[in-house]
Formats: C-alpha cells, structure tokens, sequence
C-alpha cells in the first residue's frame, strides 16, 4: 500500500493525463509566445505559430531550448510574468560553467513543494516523521525543494542544510530523525563518520533516505543502505525545472516517476535531436506545464536515461525515467571509447572498495592517460606494499573488462580524498588545460 500526497492527480489514467497536458501546453505556447520575445523570436525562425500547436503530439514542432539559451537570456531574457510577481531566486550549482539563475511566482513555489511532498510521502513519510534536511539551503535548490515538501507532508523538519558532520549526527541522533535527506556522496560521508564514532545501523531511527542531484549507483545505493540500515531511494529534479521533485521513487525502487502533470518528458537522439520511441536510451527533455515566471518549452537536460510507463506496483501512472547514468557532458572520451564515471564507480564498489575516488584525465605524448585513486579503508590499508601493487593491477583489470581501456590504478591511504558535504566532483580532466 502506498502514500500518496495528491492520489487523485498520481493515479490517473494515461489518456487523462495526455488531456490535461494538452490543454496546459496549448495555453503556455501562446502564453510565451505572446510575452516573452525570446521565445517569439525562436518559433518565427522555425515558422511556428501558437495554432499550429492544439495538443501534446505538437510538442515536437516547437524549437529547443538549452543551457546556452539560458545563458543567452541571462538574467531576465526569459522572464514571462513581471518581476513584481516573483517572490523567489534560486540558481544552478554550475557544475557545467556559469550558473543559471531561476525565478519563481508564489505558485511555481506551490507546486515545487507538492513536487517534494509527493516524494517524501512515496517513500512512506508522514506527519509522523522527523525529516533531516542536509541538502544545502540557499541559492541551491536541495535545501529548500525538500524543506518545503516536509512542511507540506506537516513532518517535523530539521533544516540542517549540508556540513558539520558530527552535528548532524548528534541531532540525527538525540531528535529521533527519521527520513533524511542529501546528495548520496554526502550520505555515505554520514554513514562513514557514524561508524567511526562507534555506532551500528541499528542505533538510529532512520527508515529512509531521499537522494538525488548527482549521479550514483546501485551499488553506491546498497552501500549507503547498509551504512545507514535504511531503504535508499532516489530523486532527481533540475533547478532550470523547479529543482528536486521532477521525478522521484517509490518503494519499488526501479526508476524514478516524472510529476507529469507538471512536466512533459521526451526523449531525444542528442546527435540530431529526433524523438524517440519510448524504451530508447537517449537525452532527456522537459517542458514544463505549470510554471508561470520561468517556463521552459522543450528544455535539453543533457542527462541520459529511458522512460517507461510499466505498470508500478505503487500504482500511480506517471511514466518512470532510469536513473540518469550522467549528463551528456560528463561523459569522458578517452582514447576514442565513452566513458561515465558511473561505470568505473559500478566497478569499484562491486570489487568491495569505498566510494571515495578521484578519476584524472590528461593527455602525454598525444595520448589520453586515465588515472583512478581509490581510498582503501583502514582495514584494507594495513596489506603489505606487495599485495597493493597486486589489488591495484586486478582492479585496473576489472575497470578494463567494464570499459575496454585500461587506467592507471592508485590505492591510496585512508581519508586522503576529499569528501563531499554536496555534489561530489570526482573527475578532473586535465586535457581542458592544455586545450
Ligand atoms: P547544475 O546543472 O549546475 O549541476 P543543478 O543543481 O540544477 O545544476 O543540477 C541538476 C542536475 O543534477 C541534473 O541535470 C542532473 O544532471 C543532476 N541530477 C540531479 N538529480 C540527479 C539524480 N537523482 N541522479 C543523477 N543525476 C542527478
Ligand atoms: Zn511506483
């Protein structure tokens, strides 16, 4: 049996859904058209009037928007109520260059916060529950997307906002939390510190975690769920969309379900910007629905995953996405073969190392070198110098076996990699600064 925050809304039939999609889309289209310039401009350079889209098979007449669009229209280009309406600011962590900044009217804020309530209560929260947030608050989306969600579920809520560990852990501890909340690289910095403080799984009171907002895997998942004795589950979201909340996963735990009453999904070739048939691997792309300072037509997220509308046992009908494997920009190349820190991440904790690395990419003599450091634990560190240089030749082996080169493998002393209290930057590529 599941929870739902609106049932009604997360379990109607799909052609329903399609319905209500369409008459939103309808009315956004000439919406932006009619005061927003940048838009007008976009859809006369591709002949594209307001009628010419009556439903959601239309979408993909409209032009595409991107991160450079953005950046274009930066500050107010794509603003499409006045200024005076909106009541709030928030901003991209520009992992990918410079920030997007992101207003909302006191609406946009209601349905991001229902967005973040319908994840909390899809892992089982109720009013019952002593949220921790310990995603960052502030310019960030993390902190205050699920803040709100918590007060909307009317659980206590703990606004920790990210850092000072062992605080976290004495509040954790002494006010009963029960559902917490973070970046999954900051989850299992938590589950590291409770154990070097002296406690097991079992002497807290948490039941589940909600992570999101950078990439992390199944194995990183059971990880974290051992480390912590609680049931993982994820949630993703994108400031440029609202922030956390655009999908999120039930207790199935097989895909994250996308607020489609407020978001319409595609899936697109990244190379030529086809749409394809639902089950294909491709870039994903938004429009939002309801969204009335900052909405956005056909927005290229960049990150790469499937859609899929099997039937959940949970029973709502959004459609699901796969865990993003990372952003078409993260993906690495090297020595002409794709590479996603996620598979060597894949490799490393299935070969049971810590999920503290460092991948370095750089170029020697016209030839791209790849470095991977992983943190050995203190148990694993006590080996001899020889059985490292022998760990380290059959992990760069099983790296190999995953993505058909082979790196430099370096297994160095405990906590000599940095931790991450938000997103985790794993990967330098040094080839950037020769370019
Ligand atoms: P930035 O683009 O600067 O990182 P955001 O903080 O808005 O700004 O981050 C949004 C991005 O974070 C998404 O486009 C996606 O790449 C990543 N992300 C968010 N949630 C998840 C998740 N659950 N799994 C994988 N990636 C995620
Ligand atoms: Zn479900």
């Amino acid at each position: 049996m599941s929870n739902y925050y609106q049932a009604e809304v997360e379990t109607l039939p799909t052609e329903e859904l399609k319905k209500i999609q369409s008459e939103k889309l309808v009315k956004l289209v000439k919406h932006v058209y009619d005061n927003v310039e940048y838009y007008r401009k976009k859809m006369d350079e591709k002949g594209i009037k307001p009628e010419d889209v009556k439903s959601v098979n239309d979408l993909h007449k409209l032009p595409f928007l991107t991160k450079a669009d953005l950046r274009d229209a930066y500050p107010y280009g794509l603003l499409a109520k006045p200024l005076t309406d909106c009541v709030r600011i928030q901003s991209t962590s520009g992992t990918t260059g410079k920030r997007v900044v992101v207003f909302y009217t006191q609406h946009d804020i209601e349905i991001w916060e229902q967005c973040c309530a319908r994840a909390i209560m899809a892992v089982g929260g109720t009013k019952e529950d002593v949220v921790q947030v310990c995603y960052g608050y502030g310019l960030f989306t993390g902190g205050a997307g699920l803040h709100g969600g918590s007060h909307k579920v009317g659980s206590l809520t703990l606004p920790m906002s990210s850092g000072n560990t062992e605080r976290q852990i004495q509040f954790m501890m002494d006010l009963g939390s029960t559902i917490i909340c973070c970046t999954p690289s900051y989850a299992a910095y938590i589950g590291e510190t409770l154990k070097e403080m002296g406690y097991t799984p079992d002497d807290n009171k948490l039941k589940a975690g909600i992570f999101g907002a950078e990439p992390w895997t199944e194995e990183m998942r059971r990880d974290i769920e051992n480390s912590l004795g609680i049931k993982a589950y994820d949630i993703y979201g994108l400031t440029e969309m609202c922030g956390p909340g655009v999908s999120f996963e039930c207790t199935e735990q097989t895909g994250m379900h996308i607020n489609e009453d407020f978001f319409i999904p595609e899936i697109i070739d990244p190379d030529t910007g086809e749409v394809l048939p639902e089950g294909s691997k491709g870039e994903l792309v938004f429009t939002t629905l309801d969204k009335e300072a900052f909405p956005l037509l056909r927005y290229r997220t960049r990150d790469i995953c499937v859609l899929s509308r099997k039937k959940c046992s949970c029973g709502r009908t959004f459609i699901k996405m796969t865990k993003p494997m990372g952003r078409s920009d993260d993906m690495l190349i090297i020595r002409g073969v794709n590479v996603f820190p996620s598979q060597i991440e894949t490799v490393l904790l299935e070969q049971g190392y810590s999920p503290n690395y460092r991948i370095e990419v750089d170029r020697a003599n016209n030839n791209d070198t790849l470095d991977v450091y992983v943190e050995l634990t203190s148990e694993q560190f006590s080996d001899t110098v020889k059985d490292v240089s022998i760990k380290e030749k059959q992990l760069a082996e099983a790296v190999k076996t995953m993505l058909g080169i082979k790196p430099n493998m370096h297994l160095v002393p405990p906590k000599s990699i940095a931790r991450s209290e938000g997103k985790a930057v794993r990967v330098v590529d040094k080839r950037k600064l020769h370019d």
